[in-house]
């Protein structure tokens, strides 16, 4: 065992083992490997394209995935969704996202209450005023009626205003009052827990209900699950909301959520990225396993270790085989995964020089040591530690990738049935 994996046992104990809930089959909680989730940005009343999207993201490794339902047209098409995943072999549980008018959809909408998984519900907006409590336990009793899972999803960004304004004049009326964000902290966890008891008085079952209480900034996002998972056993969906774009949204997503799953908490994480113009989906879910896999929480995919670089390497020729080794074993995974037992597991590196190269390589299943300035044109390459043959010329990189092949077909046993 490795520095590294004693850390990780060390400190990933569950905090105190979530409550587990079943998700059509996806559990959540309860010690289970904790979940990668998405969502769609396409409109769920475009059945085509929403399924299209659903299935792209299942295929990247989302196992579960959430559609907005805000129209009576969403609401209809939902069935349908479900039906099309179904005859294309996309089994996975779809999520209804409701704002304001939840009550209204799933009661006129029975066969969408049916073919969700999970009701998603925010407890800032499920209604107001008078009609609020009404509103949310008309959700909560058709969740009941049909099943179904609830998360409780709390968010800065529509915060309960008559709860938080309740807590701003109980914190005035404190000998020595909280600064305002502290204030909102409470308010928002408050939001989650409260509802959730409410859900519970009305027949819910504990192992129905996720929460999650999501704000935009990476302090506070920990500070806020920190006190959520001391004060309750709920499983528990993370996410830092609105992250951002690009490397911004990744780094912020990965440093607020590595920090608490490092601590035991969290059951489901969903990376809320804006796609870049032209940028698939599908990145939010291959950024969330690459966060577990990096963190030693889970295994999706064989991840390339590549150097960055620097003045010993003459070109980008080791950048593009690192790339094409990586594109060529996400794009073998689907059918290596159903062919070969634990494939998930295999590392590879693809390095700049003889300075780390050899090293680094032979902690690899596979590794080559491409040759950086002025050394002798040739890229030895080295399996299970021990280097096996040197690798010339102009075809490396398919010469390397049939490498990989044939130790994934003699390495890892075949699955049988
Ligand atoms: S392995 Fe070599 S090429 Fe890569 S960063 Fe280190 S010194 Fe530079």
């Amino acid at each position: 065992m490795n520095n590294a994996t004693e850390v990780r046992a060390a400190s990933t104990e569950p905090r105190r083992g979530s409550v587990g809930v079943d998700i059509a089959g996806v559990r959540v909680g309860g010690r289970a490997p904790i979940v990668v989730q998405s969502m769609t940005n396409t409109d769920t009343a475009d059945v085509a394209g929403t399924t299209k999207q659903v299935a792209e993201l299942w295929r990247a490794g989302s196992e579960l995935v959430r559609i907005t339902v805000n129209t009576p047209e969403a609401a209809e098409a939902v069935p349908r969704i479900r039906e099309r995943l179904d005859m294309m072999g996309v089994g996975v549980p779809l999520i209804g996202d409701f704002h304001y008018n939840g009550h209204q959809l799933l009661t006129h909408e029975p066969a969408a209450a049916t073919a969700l998984a999970k009701y998603r519900i925010n407890p800032g907006n499920v209604g107001f005023g008078k009609k609020k409590d009404v509103q949310f336990s008309t959700i909560v009793e058709l969740a009941i009626r049909h099943g179904k899972a609830v998360r409780i999803g709390a968010n800065w960004g529509s915060l309960d205003q008559e709860l938080l304004a309740r807590m701003m004049d109980e914190n005035h009326a404190r000998a020595e009052p909280w600064d305002a964000p502290r204030v909102m902290r409470e308010a928002l966890i408050r939001s989650a827990l409260d509802s959730a008891a409410r859900a519970e008085e009305l027949g819910l079952a504990r192992e129905r209900i996720v929460l999650s209480c999501k704000v935009s900034g990476v302090q506070e996002l920990i500070a806020v699950y920190r006190d959520l998972a001391a004060r309750s056993d709920y499983a528990l969906h993370l996410g830092l909301t609105e992250a951002g774009i690009g490397s911004k949204g990744i780094v912020a997503s990965s440093a607020a959520l590595a920090v608490l799953m490092q601590e035991g908490i969290g059951d489901t994480i969903r990376i809320s990225l804006t796609p870049e113009p032209q940028e698939s989906r599908t990145r939010e879910v291959i950024v969330a396993q690459e966060l577990l896999q990096t963190m030693g929480l889970r295994a999706f995919t064989p991840l390339v270790t590549a150097c960055p670089g620097c003045g010993r390497t003459t070109s980008t020729f080791f950048q593009e085989l690192a790339k094409t080794v990586q594109d060529h074993v996400r794009a073998r995974m689907p059918e290596w995964r159903i062919q070969y037992d634990g494939v998930e597991n295999l590392t590879l590196a693809v390095m700049g020089c003889v300075v780390n190269g050899p090293g680094e390589s032979k902690h690899a299943n596979i590794g080559i040591s491409l040759p950086g300035t002025g050394e002798a044109p040739s890229a030895p390459v080295f399996v299970d530690g021990v280097k096996t043959m040197t690798l010339r010329g102009e075809n490396i990189a398919q010469e390397f990738v049939g490498v990989l092949e044939k130790y994934v077909e003699g390495k890892f046993a075949r699955k049988v049935g």
